[in-house]
């Protein structure tokens, strides 16, 4: 099989990749990559594809280096591609005016979306059901105010990397209506500083149960609206996503997002499915089920650094083919069902607007 981009993406992001000190010496500072793990760093395969350099300690076949100065990747130290940096952003060098790093809030994925992750902590994780692959649910945002936070969005739109797309997300919550009442806050502050159409804002939810409660974030503003139920299979959403399983259940993720797509059409509902965790058979059936009400199915490759071993034995091997399978069936759902995948290049962690973008010739490969 020949190895192409899109496999080096989700090899990458498996695997993670050891980086040269000399990688630093020669580009740190030049472009946008830094030592420092709140810069976000990332590589561009082949002048297109956005990838988090998802430096690891652990054994890896992967390596950057240099070769001619040019900073390379080898498999087993042998010569794979050359890469490139994003260009440097002044974003990363400013702090809110109360002296929080602009990075210890909110990130760039890949050119030019800004991602608030993880805005308050997640529930889930303290109440001891933390999804099985997560490495967010611990992670705690520095306290900050919502003025900041528009400080932070207002320059990444207005001044660097000229954002073009915002996601907002945060930890699952066990009270969404209260998570809908933060979230309106912010999306009124973002009109009321910039303009809300000046940048489409998706947002990443905890399903309530009064569906009602989701047309308070449309009349706000916010242009899609993602529950990610993460997997399709009932029986493993229940054994790696306890806490999503019991506390926010199946059912009330399916009827957010049917009730999204039934009111405000297609393309406005999103949902994140976790490539590698099922087989790829049903992580394609849930997408499908989906993809025919007008809701984007989002594939997103396994990270699986930290994963505990019990958890990882539960999880699909990594596979090419398995990867291959998932982009040429959701390419295929993208184009039967005119569904859009939100974004420019794409996000560093994420294949779906990877897929979106090539969608013609993966449906057909
Ligand atoms: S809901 Fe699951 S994946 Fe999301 S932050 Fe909580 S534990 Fe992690």
């Amino acid at each position: 099989m020949e190895f192409d981009l899109l496999d080096l993406k989700v090899a990458l992001l498996y695997h993670g990749i050891c980086v040269d000190e000399e990688v630093y010496e020669a580009f740190e500072g030049k472009a946008r990559l830094s030592k420092n793990p709140f810069s976000c760093n990332a590589m561009i395969l082949d002048e297109q594809i956005f990838c988090s350099l998802s430096r690891t300690e652990q054994e890896t076949p992967f390596r950057l280096t240099l070769n001619d100065g040019n900073p390379v990747i080898t498999y087993n130290n042998k010569f794979l591609t050359e890469i490139s940096f994003p260009k440097k952003t002044s974003f990363y060098e400013q702090k809110t005016s109360s002296g929080i790093p602009f990075g210890n809030l909110a990130v760039i994925q890949g050119l030019d979306m800004l991602a608030f992750a993880c805005l308050w902590r997640c529930e889930i994780t303290t109440s001891g059901n933390a999804c099985g692959f997560c490495h967010t649910g611990n992670f705690a945002s520095p306290d900050h105010s919502l003025s900041e936070m528009m400080e932070i969005i207002r320059y990444a739109v207005e001044e660097s990397p000229k954002t073009k797309m915002l996601q907002l997300t945060a930890g699952s919550t066990f009270n969404p209506e209260k998570e809908i009442d933060q979230y309106v806050k912010i999306l009124e502050a973002i009109d009321k500083s910039i303009g809300i159409e000046k940048v489409p804002t998706m947002i990443y939810l905890t399903p309530p149960s009064d569906l009602k409660q989701l047309d308070r974030l449309f009349d706000a503003g916010v242009s899609q609206i993602a529950c990610d139920m993460d997997i399709w299979d009932e029986r493993l959403f229940e054994k790696i996503c306890p806490g999503k399983a019991k506390v926010n259940t199946r059912q009330r993720y399916l009827d957010a997002l049917s009730y999204i797509a039934e009111k405000y059409g297609p393309n406005r509902a999103c949902c994140v499915f976790v490539g590698g965790i099922e087989p790829a058979e049903s992580l394609i059936e849930g997408a499908t089920f989906l993809a025919e009400q007008g809701i984007v199915p989002l594939p997103s490759p396994l990270m699986p650094f930290g994963v505990n071993q019990k958890v990882l034995a539960e999880m699909q091997p990594f596979s090419l083919d398995y990867y291959r399978k998932i982009r040429k069936e959701t390419a295929k759902l993208y184009q039967k069902h005119n569904l859009i995948v939100p974004g420019t290049y794409g996000s560093d962690v994420c294949l779906s607007r990877d897929i979106w973008l090539r969608r013609e010739i993966l449906a057909s490969e």
